[in-house]
């Protein structure tokens, strides 16, 4: 029989408040400039500021819970890789955050755009991007979507499965018209925040195994289709990727694909793409590498594979950065409604600080335990740090927005926090759970404010409600 723990039970000495990553800091009001955009601040009167903006100011004209977007720190991201990464392709994974504005900035800054619905494709088109430097993903692109992708011209369908080479064909050759693909495969490696593990399993739904044989297959099959045009391998092996190690598994696998696809039909494939999954620091932990790092390994470990396999012929680069680009530039704007003590243990307690918003407009920590990091956004203190969690409002326990952090300890109900690192997969991912309305996203710019995504309304949701019946 198995008994129930009492709440409260746990032994004081076996509780750790702080995880051995969070020290105290000496000056809780410090930013971490690793974490935050750069025209960051804390002004003279103690509250942060971005782009030019006084976030009580920002907070005053579309409440909380607010995503502010540092349009100067967005675009110097995407810059950065374009340059780093000159020669290749750049596609700005436009899961992590897209709008129509935010496409224009991409289209802009001269980068390619990776979507991976038929509706984040219209997105991205109204947004100014050109047809031909969008790439369309999807394990499971509807008939619609590959009929929209052909039909707009986008640059590149990333295939990824057998089934879909035959429909694409199938409406290529209704319309006479060729589509240029590359074909996901797996490639045994799959990479986690500080680590990777090279699985001899590939037990996930994306792509067409290596080892298992379907990827050569599946390129094979490319090939003979008359409507196809073959580019190349595409390999994506994860996100929140630190070390380059994960890729030279990921690039020698493909690249030996490369080889074999040489081999059997006499033809060298002309591309190359090595996804995503570039890390940014969400704590302080975080040792996020520079595009220039990485754009430099990498371009060695292809050179060093192709040298080592004799493809004397490199292929033609591409990567597909995300939350790189569009993370750090965001931060998440909430207000504190409560600060409640909770005994732990004899001793031991941990201060929850309760939120205006939470799993509904950051699912992440709930999701897949993914850390953040919070301060008192509305002024500074003098008050010494206090280990926190930051929750949200809803009907959740694991509805905690920031696990471990120090905030001041007069942390005080109507005092606002902002979260750092919550462009990337925050409003792409909300929800309305508990009938949350989705937060607003605002760009800041040089002192200037302008909506990007506007605030949902109630009526926008009753407007779903079949049976709401407004009163006159
Ligand atoms: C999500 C995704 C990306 C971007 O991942 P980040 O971690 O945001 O860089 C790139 N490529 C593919 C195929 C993806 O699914």
């Amino acid at each position: 029989m198995t008994h129930m723990h009492v709440a409260g039970s746990i032994h004081a000495d076996t509780v750790t408040p702080a995880p051995k990553w969070l020290s105290t800091p000496v000056d809780v009001n410090a930013l971490n400039p690793k974490l935050w955009s750069q025209t960051v601040v804390r002004n003279a009167e103690g509250a942060l500021e971005v782009g030019g903006l006084d976030v009580r100011e920002i907070v005053e004209r579309v409440d909380t819970p607010a995503y502010v977007m540092d349009e100067v720190d967005f675009r110097a991201r995407a810059r950065a890789f374009r340059d780093a990464f000159s020669g290749w392709d750049v596609y700005y994974a436009a899961k992590s955050f897209l709008c129509t504005i935010s496409a224009r900035w991409i289209a802009e800054e001269g980068l390619c755009m990776d979507v991976c619905s038929g509706n984040e494709l219209t997105v991205a088109l109204a947004g100014g991007m050109p047809a031909a430097r969008i790439g369309f993903h999807g394990n499971n692109k509807t008939v619609a979507e590959l009929t929209q992708a052909v039909e707009a011209g986008v640059g590149r369908i990333i295939i990824d499965s057998m089934t879909e080479i035959e429909r694409l064909q199938a409406i290529c050759a209704e319309r006479e018209v060729t589509a240029r693909v590359m074909v996901r495969v797996t490639a045994g490696v799959e990479a986690h925040t500080h680590e990777y593990i090279a699985t001899a399993h590939e037990d996930q739904k994306f792509g067409l195994s290596i080892t298992g044989g379907q990827a050569l297959e599946g390129l094979l099959a490319c090939h003979a289709a008359p409507n196809i045009e073959l580019r190349g391998v595409h390999s994506h092996i994860g996100s929140q990727i630190f070390e380059t190690a994960g890729f030279e598994v990921a690039i020698r696998r493909t690249l030996e694909l490369h080889r074999a696809f040489l081999d059997a039909t006499g033809e060298h494939l002309p591309e190359l793409d090595l996804g995503g999954g570039f890390g940014i620091a969400y704590i302080a932990a975080d040792q996020p590498r520079s595009a220039e790092h990485l754009a430099g390994a990498m371009q060695a470990l292809v050179h060093r594979e192709c040298r080592g396999l004799e493809l004397d012929q490199v292929p033609h680069l591409s990567i597909e950065p995300g939350r790189a680009i569009s993370g750090t530039p965001g931060m998440a704007l909430y207000r504190v409604g409560t600060v409640k003590m909770v005994t732990l243990a004899e001793g031991v307690q941990r201060c929850y600080v309760s939120v205006d918003g939470g799993m509904s407009d950051n699912i992440r920590p709930a999701l897949y335990g993914a850390e953040y990091s919070a301060t008192l956004a509305s002024r500074a203190s003098d008050a010494g740090p206090l280990l926190c969690r930051v929750v949200g409002k809803h009907c959740e326990s694991g509805d905690i927005l920031v696990r471990d952090e120090f905030l001041p300890a007069d942390i005080a109900p109507g005092d606002l926090i902002a979260v750092p690192a919550a462009g990337a997969y925050s409003r792409s991912m909300a929800s309305n759970y508990n009938h949350a309305l989705k937060p607003p996203v605002v760009g800041v710019r040089d002192g200037e404010l302008r909506t990007l995504i506007r605030r949902e309304t109630m009526q926008d949701l009753l407007a779903l409600d079949a049976g709401w019946t407004p009163d006159a």
